[in-house]
């Protein structure tokens, strides 16, 4: 899943790699644009979650 740069907010960066732990999902990125990496754990029960976050942020960007 793609995430963006918490560093510069560079968007829609694929992960470099996917690590699988359980019930949970370890995603790495590196950003092409500053070179910064990190690594977000997703927990694959969390799903609905992840897409109300999703909701939320549009409705934000079309307000502004
Ligand atoms: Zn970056």
């Amino acid at each position: 899943m793609n995430d963006s740069c918490p560093s510069c907010l560079a968007r829609d960066i694929a992960p470099a790699d996917s690590r699988s732990r359980g019930d949970r999902i370890v995603d790495g990125y590196r950003c092409p644009n500053c070179r910064h990496a990190w690594a977000v754990t997703r927990d694959l029960t969390a799903y609905s979650e992840l897409h109300s976050r999703r909701a939320h942020t549009r409705t934000r960007r079309t307000a502004a």
